[in-house]
């Protein structure tokens, strides 16, 4: 059995709650175009948990998405404050949670990347551009 970590997290707005457990090797990093579309990232990091480990309180709006494929994938977010939480199976047995709301995020590293065929081009070098401590409005900005 791998180390299971217990997850906490809430939409931004507070509606949805969302508690559960996952796998360590169970969380991934999704380079899909699809991914890229909906979160505006070059990538969604997800924890995969199923049915049985995950709690959901609140109402989440859900919209299917159709693959290629046909494969459908639900996408869940919060209807009030937009924030990701989940895409689930058609038949609800798995969630591929959004791992950025929850609280554990820092100890959710990805175990691997998909659809590396649609990664950002500048994915490998993006340490290379200045980190800054803060944001815009930061003194370290201001010229
Ligand atoms: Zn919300
Ligand atoms: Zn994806």
């Amino acid at each position: 059995m791998n180390d299971q970590i217990k997850v906490t997290g809430s939409c931004h707005c507070g509606k949805i709650q969302v508690s559960g457990k996952v796998s360590e090797d169970m969380v991934i990093a999704c380079h899909c175009t699809d991914c890229q579309q909906f979160s505006g990232a070059p990538f969604r990091p997800v924890a995969i948990i199923k049915n049985e480990d995950i709690n959901i309180d609140g109402e989440v709006t859900e919209y299917t998405k159709v693959a290629d494929s046909g494969n459908e994938r639900v996408q869940g977010f919060c209807g009030n404050c937009g924030c990701q939480i989940y895409a689930r199976a058609t038949d609800k047995s798995v969630f591929n949670v959004r791992t950025g709301f929850l609280k554990q995020h820092h100890s959710l590293t990805p175990k691997k990347h998909i659809f590396g065929k649609s990664k950002v081009a500048w994915i490998e070098n993006i340490s290379k551009a200045k980190w800054h401590v803060a944001g815009p409005e930061s003194s370290e900005m201001k010229p």
